[in-house]
């Protein structure tokens, strides 16, 4: 088999570190070619842009992207993460991003939960619709509006993708996050349509939680969820504070995925940059880790995916943690530890 082609974007902060890390554990298993891009907030400071103008085209080429993290203190979050991330998930329709929360052995969540947050990832609140200064009202009178896109095909497309996903786990289960009692158009279309398709998927068990109750339930009864599908902004704040219930930000793993197969898939760890422990060697890499993972999987070497994914519970299991986990391993530490036991 030909080695599979990888574009890295390391990003900001612990984007680059956690990145190697990732990077390290793939060549062990598999056969990567790799190709590094400059693009975060240093390329910005420098060029004016997060990506050059021909970015995309050139990693259209690729197998899968591989992303560190962006965001930094020099350059506003909104500049960064729509010139580069949204960038790349919008203009490769990465439309399902999938967060999987795993409760690892030797934590303090329960190891028997097992949930993945299946996010949409291209159009709801994320949509990037609206404007400020409308109608030049000025300094102290400002107006801005955030508008929302929900499509029809959009809804189905997410619903029947996180329908699938939750036919092939053991516990078959769909949990739809809305809000459609306060937002009475977006949200109302986004039940109908999961009404509609779940007609199709008898051997899925469903229910529908209001998004704020479903923060109350993650936290209180977190054995009755599996898969959980939401609309770009609640998954967003879901699949975070699922990854805090399960020990930390830096254990979970995500992959913004484009089903079709049209443009690569790319993955990233769900954290972000971490400013306030950049360059200290001690970020946790298992986020990125199981990103690389998910990667795999996605390229058809789910056998692969599955040994680091065992892997990372060893060494956790062993008591080999990053400081974010009551541990006081370095980022390296933990890469090797990770890498002994695949
Ligand atoms: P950004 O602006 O890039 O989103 P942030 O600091 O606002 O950066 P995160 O990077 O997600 O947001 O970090 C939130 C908190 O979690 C920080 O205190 C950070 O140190 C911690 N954190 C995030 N990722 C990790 C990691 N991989 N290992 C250890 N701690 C982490």
């Amino acid at each position: 088999m030909p080695p599979l082609e990888i574009a890295a974007i390391p990003g900001d902060g612990i984007g680059g570190e956690v990145l190697d890390a990732g990077l390290r554990v793939l060549e062990q298993v598999a056969e990567i070619q790799v190709t590094t891009f400059p693009y975060g907030s240093a390329y910005y400071a420098e060029h004016g842009a997060m990506l050059a103008p021909d970015a995309l085209e050139r990693l259209r080429r690729f197998d899968a992207i591989y992303f560190g993290a962006v965001g930094s203190r020099e350059v506003p979050d909104h500049i960064t993460l729509w010139g580069l991330r949204l960038a790349i998930c919008q203009g490769f329709d990465q439309w399902a991003n999938v967060r999987p929360v795993r409760f690892y052995e030797g934590l303090d969540g329960d190891p028997s939960l097992d949930w993945v947050v299946v996010r949409e990832n291209s159009e709801g609140e994320y949509a990037g619709l609206g404007g400020r200064q409308l109608a030049a009202r000025g300094p102290g009178n400002e107006v801005a509006v955030q508008t929302s896109l929900f499509t029809e095909k959009g809804c189905e497309r997410i619903m029947r993708f996180a329908f699938e996903l939750a036919r092939s786990r053991p516990r078959r289960h769909l949990t739809s996050i809305t809000k459609s009692n306060a937002q009475q158009y977006a949200m109302v279309l986004w039940d109908e349509v999961f009404d509609r398709v779940r007609a199709d998927y008898h051997d899925v068990t469903t229910d529908k939680e209001l998004v704020d109750a479903a923060a109350a339930r993650f936290v209180l009864r977190p054995q009755t969820l599996d898969v959980v599908v939401a609309s770009n902004l609640h998954g967003d704040i879901l699949s975070d504070l699922g990854s805090a219930l399960a020990g930390s930000l830096g254990l979970a793993a995500s992959a913004n995925l484009n089903p079709d197969r049209r443009f690569p898939s790319m993955f990233e760890p769900v954290h972000g940059s971490a400013p306030d422990i950049a360059g200290q060697g001690i970020a946790n890499p298992l986020g990125a880790i199981g990103s690389g993972a998910m990667l795999l999987e996605h390229l058809g070497r789910a056998d692969l995916g599955d040994r680091i994914r065992a892997a990372i519970a060893a060494t956790i299991r062993d008591g080999i943690r990053t400081r974010d986990l009551g541990g006081s391993h370095t980022t390296a530490e933990v890469t090797a530890a990770v890498i002994a036991r695949l």
